[in-house]
């Protein structure tokens, strides 16, 4: 049977609806993955992911599968079992983090913050400094309570510490500033299908030199894998698919074999950064706070409430309190069912209570805003909620013209 997915407006907190761009890169014909022309493939994304990350990190390549095989990389090639890892917790993905870290043997600590806030800076200085973890591990932009973590006090702590800091920009980077070396940030990871506008599937990371040097510390050993290598290395532990190590001996001058560059994503991944930097970041930051701003400013116009503290929200997806009364799932349905587009709920204790929609990457666009709130008002009205006509599209539009 031949697969035919229907048109749809994804307007969820991710994932986002693909640039045609993209979608066209990927159909390219495959070359092998040791052919010159794809290792200069893999060297020019590897220039355009730095700027992209705004860093001059040599370590920078990307990890085959969702942001989530990036994230969990990160922290099983950088924590041995016994390890300190300090997590601030404010969403979802926090848990994540401590799930991850906890399976690779740590013990972890948490500094967490009640959802739809951002925890405070000087509390992880200060869990920093009485914890005194090798690995502080923290979401940049929380998609499940749409709350954006500032991270340069964070990074100044850890490099006085000298603990390492993991950052999971997957649904900040390309939409909010997310700057790698200004803020000492070790590793950041990364994913297509939020604010990059591909599919997921490949995830972006960049690590400091610091970081680098601690993954190619850590014992592992290739047995009979890497011929070249003078002496075995010790015990094997961890992941091998998700060491970083491995991964960066397979994206750097030595080329060791590891796993088939998934040849199609890497070709994604090339064009998203491109689709970015083309139009430069800051604008593309710019595109996002502009059309985030507008869809808050819409769904407040039909009268809705905006969740979250407002000094620390993304700019790429906005929760949105439910009316009392309000099925949430049933607007969700009706928004698919009758306008094809998407829209998302929340996890946890969040679930049923907000909506979060998302303008991100290719979405972050007028068109998308306002087609959105159009519908909205339409689906809530006939869910016999009170909203002013035209109260979303023409409150978007004067926040568009500001
Ligand atoms: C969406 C998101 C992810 C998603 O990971 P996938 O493996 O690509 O599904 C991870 N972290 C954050 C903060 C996200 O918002």
């Amino acid at each position: 049977m031949t697969l035919h997915p229907p048109h749809r407006l994804l307007m969820g907190p991710g994932p986002s609806s693909a640039d045609p761009r993209v979608l066209r890169a990927m159909s390219a014909p495959l070359v092998g993955q040791f052919d010159p022309v794809m290792t200069g493939y893999m060297n020019a994304t590897q220039d355009l992911y730095r700027r992209v990350f705004r860093t001059a990190n040599d370590a920078t390549l990307l990890v085959d599968g969702t942001a989530r095989a990036a994230i969990e990389a990160a922290v099983v090639s950088l924590v041995e079992p016994g390890d300190r890892v300090l997590v601030p917790v404010f969403g979802r993905f926090g848990h994540l983090l401590v799930e991850i870290a906890r399976r690779a043997g740590a013990q972890v600590e948490t500094v967490e913050a009640p959802w739809g806030q951002v925890v405070d800076p000087q509390r992880v200085a200060d869990a920093v400094r009485t914890h005194r973890p090798r690995l502080v591990a923290v979401v940049h932009g929380d998609t499940s309570t749409t709350m954006r973590q500032p991270l340069a006090d964070i990074g100044a702590a850890c490099a006085e510490h000298d603990a390492l800091l993991y950052v999971d920009a997957t649904a900040s980077l390309g939409g909010n500033d997310v700057r790698t070396d200004d803020w000492r940030l070790d590793v950041v990871t990364a994913g297509l299908q939020k604010c990059l506008g591909g599919p997921s599937g490949s995830a972006p990371a960049t690590l400091s030199d610091r970081a680098r040097d601690a993954v190619q510390a850590r014992r592992h050993v290739e047995e009979g894998l890497r011929t070249d290598d003078d002496e075995p290395r010790g015990t094997v532990i961890g992941s091998n698919y998700l060491d970083l190590a491995q991964l960066l001996d397979y994206w750097g001058p030595r080329r060791l074999n590891h796993h088939t560059e998934a040849t199609s994503m890497l070709y994604a991944a090339h064009e998203c950064a491109r689709v970015v930097l083309e139009d430069g970041l800051d604008a593309t930051i710019e595109r996002h706070r502009v059309a985030g701003a507008a869809m808050a400013a819409g769904v407040e116009g039909l009268g809705l409430r905006v969740f979250g503290d407002p000094a620390h929200r993304m700019h790429n997806v906005v929760a949105v309190h439910v009316p009392d009364g309000v099925v949430a799932d049933a607007v969700r349905q009706a928004m698919l069912d009758d306008f094809a587009i998407e829209i998302g709920t929340s996890f946890g204790p969040l679930h049923g209570r907000v909506w979060r929609i998302g303008t991100m990457g290719w979405n972050a666009r007028r068109d998308a805003v306002l087609t959105t709130l159009a519908a909205l008002e339409h689906v809530l009205r006939a869910q016999g909620v009170t909203v002013p006509t035209g109260g979303g599209v023409t409150a978007a539009q004067e926040a568009l013209a500001a």
